[in-house]
């Protein structure tokens, strides 16, 4: 099943008098358990797509189905409630809050959604442990490398135990070395997790290690193709 569906979306910005087609006619399914990667040019639509598929912008036209929901069906505030229970979103810039530990990074989400606390802690801890970082818990994030910060990052994203993950060039900070492990760990919590992600990518080295790509060029989405080689298993 697909649990991300972008069926014929449409979005358009106004701009003066006209507007600009940010997304134009675009198709994209994403099955659970795999990760497509993102490519295209500057300015060619990938962050709108992104954040049509959180159902933070609500398109022009179009469907989007996040584990099967319409999202653009429901209210703001329905929409709002689908999001914090199906979508993950590693933004760019990690933005984790400097007096807090990595765990409790993990931990505020969890609390504002009415978790138990001991619950909260036990999951935040799995998945420390699931992004290497189990003996960096408790530090804050001026004691951790720009790798680690990305790894509470997607370690955050994922404990609200979503169906989809939605990336935005989370490679875009680090080294080469340091690139290729978060996208390596991005394919095996998509596996583990079995959700649906996306990420946007300007490096296209890495998309080898992801499940298919599809290109943006100007609003429109290629069909995405499989990067699956020879050797792989069928
Ligand atoms: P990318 O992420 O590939 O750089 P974007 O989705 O940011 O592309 O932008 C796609 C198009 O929509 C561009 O022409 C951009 O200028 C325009 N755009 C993006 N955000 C807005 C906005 N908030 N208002 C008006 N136009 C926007
Ligand atoms: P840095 O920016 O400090 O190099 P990295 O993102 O490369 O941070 O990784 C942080 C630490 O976690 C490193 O010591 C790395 O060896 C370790 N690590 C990375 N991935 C995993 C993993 N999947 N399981 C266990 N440890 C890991």
């Amino acid at each position: 099943t697909h649990a991300l569906s972008l069926l014929n979306v449409i979005l358009d910005y106004p701009d003066g008098d006209g507007t600009t087609k940010a997304l134009d006619r675009v198709d994209l399914k994403v099955p659970a358990g795999t990760l497509t990667s993102l490519a295209g040019p500057s300015g060619s639509g990938k962050s709108s797509l992104l954040a049509v598929a959180a159902t933070l912008i609500r398109p022009t036209a179009g469907v989007v189905l996040v584990d099967g929901v319409d999202a653009t069906a429901l209210s703001l505030k329905e929409s709002a409630e689908l999001r914090r229970q199906k979508v993950g979103i590693v933004f760019q810039q990690p933005n984790l809050l400097a007096s807090l530990t990595a765990l409790e990074q993990l931990q505020i989400g969890a609390h504002l959604r009415g978790e138990k606390p001991r619950d909260a802690r036990s999951r935040g801890l799995e998945l420390l442990d699931i992004v290497g970082l189990i003996d960096a818990a408790h530090r804050r994030p001026h004691q951790l490398s720009g790798g680690q910060r990305q790894r509470v990052n997607i370690a955050r994203a994922l404990m609200g135990s979503p169906r989809v993950l939605l990336v935005d060039e989370p490679t875009a900070a680090l080294d080469h070395e340091r690139s290729e492990a978060v996208v390596r760990l991005l394919v095996q919590v998509t596996r583990e997790f079995d959700v649906a992600t996306v990420m946007v990518t300007h490096e296209t080295e890495f998309i080898p290690l992801t499940d298919a790509v599809a290109t943006m060029r100007d609003g429109r989405l290629s069909a995405p193709r499989s990067t699956a080689t020879a050797d792989a298993p069928p």
